[in-house]
């Protein structure tokens, strides 16, 4: 036997024992979406690598050591999306979308991240995406984060908290970011390789190490949120106050600052108790640079994403287990004949009860087999066609989740019995 060939380290199939979740999560999350005029968007996978390099930030542990990238046969420089705030912000310039008006988009998909596979922490991983284009908030801010909090309700998950914060404006941050320099190049010997390195290039980053050598001195660090431009802190203000007025809890974390460069003023995130080192859900944040940073008119936005794997799994241990997809209706047949009949027997079915699960035994077997396996589909009814029934005109049906005995039906009053029996 040739040796199997295995997955790649960091990438998860999705088997149908769990997918009920993943659809559940998904149902709920576009009725949520649509609710709040947020319209689906599908953009590629495969971007330019420039686009994550000019928004994500070359400082940052995406692009510096996460990202997914080859050249393609055309030798053009290409990368798996790490995330889909960059590639919505690119869609919404190549098209045209901009130009004055608003749009409020969502998607889902795979984004892919070299990063160390562990529980909760995958290189590819799904997200829904949101992203607000055109608003300057904070009304939109307030919505966007009441909408999330509406989608832990809706999905029974309560182990969830929220911490917001405020990054600025682009030119309160550049000051800040060297107020922070100084500070930390008077402690450059504490400082690991990776924040050494991030010292020149963009201090903000170190606040975002996850180094436990590290925390006492980030702890130390001054805050941003000390140094906000007046218009910020107004914006700030005018989130927490809507925030209020929605009921929404929330915990001002001065340390919050995001992994991407892009983010200016809000930026949110919820974290669990319940992943244990994975305890981010969902994060987002303002970013009204990066669309002119992108080449696009000045847009501003806010957006976030939410991690489906860690909400699974959020999902689960809140236990609302979601009812599997069983069949309706499984049809057993014995004989050349039968056999037949019950293939144009099932399609009338399905006609005649569109939505109704139909499954028909396929290959063969004796009517134990038969009905071992109308059992463990977990159909309610059972439909049996033999010959001797055939050469009446009749079949028979068997209710097998009740104790009601079986009936005889001539077929052609199949679907109407049968609809009435469901
Ligand atoms: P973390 O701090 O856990 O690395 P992040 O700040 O890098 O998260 P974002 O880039 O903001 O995360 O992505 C939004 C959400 O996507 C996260 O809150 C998380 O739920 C999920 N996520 C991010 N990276 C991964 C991953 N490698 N595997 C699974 N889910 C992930
Ligand atoms: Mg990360």
């Amino acid at each position: 036997m040739s040796k199997q060939i295995q997955p790649v380290r960091g990438m998860n199939d999705v088997l149908p024992a769990e997918i009920g979740a993943w659809q559940h999560l998904e149902r709920v999350g576009r009725a949520v979406f649509e609710a709040y005029g947020y319209e689906e968007v599908r953009v590629p996978i495969v971007e330019h690598t420039q686009l994550f390099q000019r928004s994500i930030g070359e400082h940052t542990d995406i692009v510096e050591k996460e990202m997914y990238t080859f050249q393609d046969l055309g030798g053009d420089s290409l990368t798996l999306r790490p995330e889909a705030t960059a590639g919505i912000a690119r869609a919404a310039i190549s098209n045209g979308l901009l130009r004055g008006a608003r749009h409020k988009f969502w998607c889902l998909g795979p984004m892919f991240r070299h990063e160390r596979p562990q529980k909760g922490r995958y290189r590819q991983f799904y997200q829904f995406d949101l992203e607000a284009l055109g608003f300057a908030g904070p009304d939109v801010d307030i919505e966007l984060i009441a909408l999330s909090a509406r989608l832990w309700r809706a999905l029974g998950i309560t182990r969830v908290r929220l911490m917001i914060n405020s990054l600025g404006t682009v030119a309160a941050r550049a000051s800040y970011r060297e107020r922070l320099q100084q500070y930390f190049r008077a402690h450059e010997s504490e400082l690991d390789a990776d924040s050494r390195r991030r010292l020149d290039g963009n201090a903000l980053r170190i606040l975002d190490s996850k180094q436990p050598a590290m925390r006492a001195l980030i702890e130390a660090a001054p805050l941003l949120t000390e140094h906000l431009d007046p218009e910020s802190q107004a914006h700030f203000a005018g989130l927490r106050a809507g925030l209020d007025a929605v009921g929404v809890a929330y915990e001002v974390n001065p340390r919050l600052v995001r992994g991407l460069d892009y983010y200016s003023r809000t930026v949110f995130e919820w974290v669990t108790d319940a992943l244990g080192a994975q305890d981010a859900v969902c994060s987002g944040g303002r970013y009204d640079g990066l669309i002119t940073q992108l080449g696009g008119e000045a847009t501003p936005a806010i957006g976030f994403a939410m991690g489906i794997e860690r909400t699974v799994e959020l999902m689960n241990q809140a236990g609302n287990a979601v009812p599997g997809v069983a069949p309706d209706i499984y049809i057993v047949a014995s004989g050349e004949r039968s056999e037949r009949e019950a293939m144009r027997l099932a399609e009338q079915l399905r006609d005649a009860l569109p939505g109704r699960g139909v499954l028909l035994n396929l290959g063969g077997g004796n009517f134990k087999t038969q009905f071992r396996r109308a059992d463990r589909s977990g159909a309610r009814l059972a439909l049996i066609l033999g010959d001797a029934e055939l050469d009446r005109g009749v079949a028979a049906v068997k209710p097998l989740r009740r104790d009601d005995g079986q009936i005889e039906c001539p077929l052609h009053e199949l679907p109407a019995r049968i609809a009435a029996l469901l």
